[in-house]
């Protein structure tokens, strides 16, 4: 094994995973296990079914299939709108999937009436975060007709939203009355109750927790909360209180310089105009790792609180060491804990290693 490395905590990932479905399944509500945020590595994604997940999710048809090789009973979710161009591969992919376009739903109709197969929708609803979903409660109804009684191959689950991650809009209690009142609408405007209301993902999590989620929402698709605690400032909630992911990555300079770089500025590795303090000469550790196998240097969450992460380029992160308690030497090993764009960037890095525990 070399370094750097992921380092995959089995029994802390599990308990994780197990807390948050059972405080869900306390509420009636569902977790549909997201894996994208881990890029499907089959190692996890066994860890989430021996946890209790029944239903894997993800935006990649790739990962979807993965988790059936692992196990064929389990149900497959596909979470973003699907291309017209794999439409095929969704129906043999996914048992399950999100939808707001018409045109997508005719065309998954057509292949599966060829085929033979039914296969299930759920309609996204727009509430104000604007990444996918009907916005328009007339198009709403007409997509809710159609599907019902003129697309015979689709069988229609329910409806669903999207809140957090385009237009940073928070799920409140008011957004997932909002949802209820337009399943209310959608089963009585198809004539019967609608059996699936996908409330969110991660980010509505907090309202199950605090006992806030409204009764009517009985589904929600989390991935980051599974995995890592990333978001409990913004949300006020401790999601954990142990990590099950540890990256870790090795000192191969350590050097008193200036913190302010020496001659004419221009622009960084990125093509970016950076603005730089002067605090002087400070002890800084240059560490192999960078934007390549993490995206954003500072999104690494040091496990030593004395150190600060300050910069990095495609293979290199340099970090503030000045403070520190701890006597580090070239060849030491630094660890961090991730957040949502750390996790995703190094799971999927072929140039990070993986290593279960
Ligand atoms: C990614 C995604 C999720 C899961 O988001 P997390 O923040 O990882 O919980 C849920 N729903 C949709 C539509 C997604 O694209």
């Amino acid at each position: 094994m070399s370094y750097p490395k992921l380092v995959i905590d089995r029994k802390i990932m599990d308990a994780n995973i197990k807390d948050v479905i059972g405080k869900c399944a306390e509420q009636g509500i569902e977790v549909v296990a997201v894996v994208k945020g881990v890029n499907g590595l089959p190692g996890i994604m066994q860890i989430v079914m021996d946890a209790g997940a029944k239903t894997i999710a993800s935006s990649r048809l790739s990962q979807l299939r993965e988790a059936r090789k692992l196990n064929p009973d389990i149900k497959t979710y596909a979470l973003r709108i699907p291309m017209l161009s794999e439409v095929e591969e969704l129906v043999e992919s996914a048992d399950i999937s999100l939808n707001s376009e018409l045109e997508v739903l005719e065309k998954i109709n057509e292949v599966c009436e060829e085929k033979g197969i039914t296969h299930n929708v759920i309609i996204m609803c727009e509430l104000g975060d604007l990444r996918e979903g009907i916005y328009n409660k007339d198009e709403l109804k007409k997509v809710v007709l159609e599907v019902e009684n003129e697309l015979t191959s689709l069988h229609l689950l329910g409806i669903g939203t999207n809140l957090g991650c385009y237009g940073s809009i928070l799920p409140t209690v008011e957004k997932m009355n909002e949802l209820v009142e337009l399943a209310d609408f959608v089963s009585e405007t198809i004539g019967r109750k609608i059996e699936v209301v996908s409330g969110g993902a991660t980010t509505s999590f907090p309202l199950v927790a605090r006992g806030e989620m409204p009764e009517g929402i009985n589904q929600l698709r989390i991935g980051d909360g599974l995995y890592v605690s990333d978001l409990d400032e913004c949300f006020h909630y401790e999601m954990h209180d142990q990590e099950a992911l540890t990256l870790q990555a090795e000192i191969v300079e350590l050097k008193e310089k200036p913190s302010h770089p020496i001659g004419e500025i221009a622009v960084n590795a990125f093509g970016n105009k950076v603005e730089y303090e002067d605090k002087g000469i400070r002890t800084r550790a240059l560490i192999a790792i960078g934007k390549q196998d993490i995206g954003e240097y500072s999104h690494l969450r040091p496990l030593d609180p004395d150190i600060e992460v300050i910069g990095g380029s495609s293979d290199h992160t340099i970090v503030d060491i000045t403070n520190a308690k701890r006597d580090y030497k070239l060849g030491d090993i630094m660890e961090f804990h991730l957040m949502y764009e750390t996790m995703l960037m190094s799971t999927q890095s072929e140039y990070v290693d993986k290593e279960y525990i």
